[in-house]
């Protein structure tokens, strides 16, 4: 399985180490056709863009580096944070639509939208070591949010589910599947990706494979997903930045 796009990337306006000229550079000199940058909401403490409005300067960015660079179509987006059990998210509807691609993902720490958020979001998550039962209560809260999410907004896929917050992978990608949002398999982060793969195939979802990279040198390092996406026999079909073989097509040509 190869990828002509990654489109889950950080930049200097976010947290990422790169401007979105060196992102854009990597993503050429790693054969990508297609990049996207996503860099966080501004609820990610620390690490968030500044607010909103930010990501309309991305996109005037964006669209001046592209014409530096006719051989990729680049792309803005953001990474937006889960702030409430409800599926809130730190990103104002009025700039989502302006963006190509809206990521939901699940951090631990961000502003929350109330104060059931502090809990929900925050609070038990940071608890979830304690004993079993709290990281059940954990895991049900982040499964409620990612669910009501792809829901309630227009997202396009949700980043590193089970990353260090954990989610009901069978319940978030049944949802995802009838949301018509996909499930990233994230190559810049460890976790147990084996069981995602084996758990959400069978609900019929679609997959993204995405390096999250914070270094334009991590851009399209997407081999680990090829791996693991094969393994348990996903087609590239169903993986959305899969290249589909030319004998796909070759019926329709004869
Ligand atoms: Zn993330
Ligand atoms: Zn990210």
């Amino acid at each position: 399985m190869e990828f002509f796009a990654d489109w889950h990337t950080h930049s200097k306006y976010s947290d990422g180490k790169g401007t979105i000229a060196e992102n854009a550079e990597a993503a050429l000199a790693i054969g990508l056709s297609e990049l996207a940058i996503t860099d966080h909401g501004p609820g990610n403490i620390g690490t968030g863009v500044k607010d909103g409005g930010t990501y309309f300067q991305i996109i005037d960015e964006v669209r001046d580096v592209a014409k530096r660079y006719p051989g990729l179509t680049l792309k803005v987006g953001a990474e937006a944070d889960i702030t409430s059990s409800d599926g809130s998210i730190d990103i104002p509807r009025e700039v989502w639509d302006k963006l190509d691609i809206l990521i939901v993902g699940l951090h631990p720490y961000v502003v929350p939208a109330s104060l059931e958020g502090l809990w929900s979001v925050v609070g038990i998550n940071q608890l979830a070591g304690i004993s079993r039962g709290v990281r059940e209560k954990a895991r049900i809260s982040n499964t409620k949010a990612l669910k009501e999410a792809v829901f309630r907004h227009e997202v396009d896929f949700i980043s590193h589910p089970n990353l260090k917050m954990p989610v009901d992978i069978s319940e978030l990608s049944a949802a995802c599947a009838a949301s018509d949002t996909a499930i990233e398999i994230n190559t810049g982060h460890h976790y147990d990706k084996d069981d995602i793969v084996r758990t959400a195939m069978k609900t019929g979802v679609n997959f993204v494979v995405c390096s999250d990279a914070h270094f334009p040198a991590s851009i399209g390092e997407l081999q680990e997903g090829a791996v693991v996406l094969e393994k348990f026999g996903v087609p590239e079909e169903r993986v959305l930045n899969a290249v589909l073989k030319e004998k796909r097509f070759s019926r329709r040509n004869n």
